[in-house]
């Protein structure tokens, strides 16, 4: 295990380049726009050979020096849904594996290759709305098919039609997967196992899924448990899974909770893999990708509090609604599956964990986003997709501030409307591509509140509040009572309604308040006590740039 642990960060990093940074730019061949073709079922047969992981580090650069072998055929069910006639499809295939033959039942079909592209085009063109299977045949050494660790995605598994920003939301079908593998090694992917005879087993996804992966490795074993209502298979090596029981029952507490707030976990069996390249996680439908060390304990620094690994098991399990159920495209997807699945985790930790442990795991998605805020790496989420989304600062943006945008959403139009709209979108959208403008309309009609206000400074637009009370006084009234004036003022951008405490403990009286960017609003209290100090966003529901100055004394 030395070089496998020496090289497990850069291992993680060509993984992070590997899913963000793929597809490639591809040169412009009059390329189809996203909805024109969509695929509405994918069988997959591979054979695999993994062979022993070597590597070396050249200058922090990692080299693979040994690759296994992946031979594969993909039955796809392609459906033409433009109104004019389609002749070109373009599909994304690892270019570590060559295309042997590209054939169409009774039609004729010519490919090129370009990179990891393969351009299809039909002569005659496909006319719209016909359906057509294609059927394509590919081998290679793609990464990773190791003895050690098998992790095959999406386009180094089968082809898959991906769009100019790279969202996978029109391969929306039921897969079906047949994997051959190596006597005694231990290969899983999505979906019902349907069958085992010899080295040949299949998974059938149930539902339709954006896409599947593969992942596994020699001494994995399978363990079996049953957690929220969901078989779970978990794959783990022996000696290296100390937390096993912990990190299932985390599983299960998510799933449960996910299936009261939104709907029943859609699949029969959910498989959790443990993994040695995975920095984290990664969540595919029904299958979650966990780094070993959460198995082991071994994770790095304060990592292996219990509150993060919940957290972590959460995220990815909440992969199996969003992108793999609601399948997000256009503009904000990436927020609307990381950002989404990561505040869903959160709520999930609230739930099951406590308040405590959610103000943990906010207060560091707030820590997260402070390292940019203010910067310019502080872009807007609207602005990140798969062709720019990877690097550090793109992730404090889409994980930290984006999962604080929908905990400033459930301030704004409070806890019952933002849990109903949760639900709703996401019962609504079973099954399909979605936008995140749906979400806004979706939140807009349960709430009854306008919301683009919102949605333009959160997500198309970059703005950062600072709220400060700048000055407060209280006088006596003629009844006895004490009236208190505070001027809230907002330092940064944004206009936001916040909340203004005066008082603290039980008697204290809350308004709020709505404060425009680099403006003042101020607010009136009449108590009976005397007021001793005002503090805007107690609560901190919102997103400051400084939350040491919210807090004035009344002298
Ligand atoms: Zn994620």
């Amino acid at each position: 295990m030395g070089i496998l642990a020496r090289a497990r960060k850069a291992v993680i990093l060509v993984l992070a380049a590997l899913l963000v940074g793929w597809p490639p730019t591809l040169p412009a061949v009059g390329q189809i726009v996203l909805e024109d073709v969509v695929a509405r079922g994918f069988e997959v047969a591979v054979s695999i050979t993994p062979v022993d992981l070597s590597l070396e580090m050249v200058g922090g650069d990692l080299r693979f020096l040994s690759r296994g072998t992946l031979r594969g055929t993909a039955r796809v069910a392609l459906e033409i849904t433009a109104e004019q006639p389609v002749s070109r499809v373009r599909m994304e295939l690892s270019s570590a594996l060559t295309v042997r033959s590209v054939q169409a039942e009774g039609a004729r079909v010519t490919f090129t290759r370009t990179g990891s592209q393969v351009l299809l085009t039909f002569d005659p063109a496909l006319s719209p709305k016909a359906r057509q299977t294609v059927t394509v045949e590919y081998d290679g050494q793609p990464l990773y098919l190791y003895n050690e660790f098998v992790l095959l995605h999406t386009g180094a598994l089968y082809p898959v039609l991906v769009s100019p920003f790279g969202d996978y939301s029109a391969n929306m079908g039921r897969v079906s997967i047949q994997v051959t593998a190596p006597a005694g090694f231990a290969a899983v992917s999505t979906g019902r196992q349907v069958s085992a005879e010899g080295n040949v087993v299949r998974w059938d996804s149930e539902v339709e899924v954006p896409w599947v992966a593969l992942a596994g490795g020699r001494r994995h074993r399978r363990v079996e448990r049953t957690a929220g209502g969901v078989r779970l298979q978990i794959y783990v090596i022996p000696g290296e899974e100390r937390n096993l029981d912990k990190l299932a029952g985390y599983t299960g507490q998510a799933v449960e909770f996910f299936g009261r707030l939104l709907y029943p976990f859609p699949y029969t069996e959910l498989k959790v893999v443990s993994l040695i390249v995975v920095g984290g996680g990664i969540g595919y439908p029904a299958m979650l990708l966990i780094d070993d060390r959460a198995f082991s304990g071994t994770m790095p620094g304060a990592l292996n509090r219990d509150s993060w690994l919940f957290l972590l098991m959460a995220h990815e399990a909440a992969h199996s609604y969003v992108p793999s159920r609601t399948v997000p495209k256009g503009v904000g997807f990436v927020w609307l599956s990381e950002g989404f699945a990561e505040y869903l985790a959160l709520m999930a930790v609230e739930a099951v964990m406590g308040p405590e442990a959610f103000a943990r795991e906010l207060q560091e998605e707030r820590d997260d986003y402070a390292v940019i805020a203010g910067k310019p790496e502080d872009r807007s989420i609207a602005s990140f997709t798969f062709a720019n989304y990877g690097p550090r600062a793109s992730r404090r943006v889409i994980y930290g501030k984006g999962s604080l945008v929908l905990h400033m959403l459930r301030f704004v139009i409070g806890d019952d409307a933002f849990r109903r709209s949760l639900a709703a979108f996401f019962q609504r959208t079973r099954g399909r591509a979605a936008r995140v403008d749906e979400f806004r309309d979706v939140a807009e009609e349960i709430s009854g509140a306008k919301l683009e206000w919102f949605f333009d400074q959160w997500i198309s637009q970059v703005v950062l509040p600072d709220y400060v009370v700048a000055s407060a006084s209280t006088t006596r009234t003629d009844e006895g009572e004490f009236r208190t004036t505070a001027t809230i003022r907002n330092t940064g951008t944004g206009t936001m309604p916040v909340d203004v405490a005066f008082g603290a403990g039980e008697g204290r009286v809350v308004r709020r308040v709505e404060v425009p960017g680099r403006g003042e609003a101020t607010v009136t209290v009449t108590t009976p006590a005397a007021i001793k100090e005002v503090e805007v966003d107690p609560g901190r529901w919102l997103i400051q740039s400084n939350y040491k100055n919210d807090r004035y004394e009344i002298r």
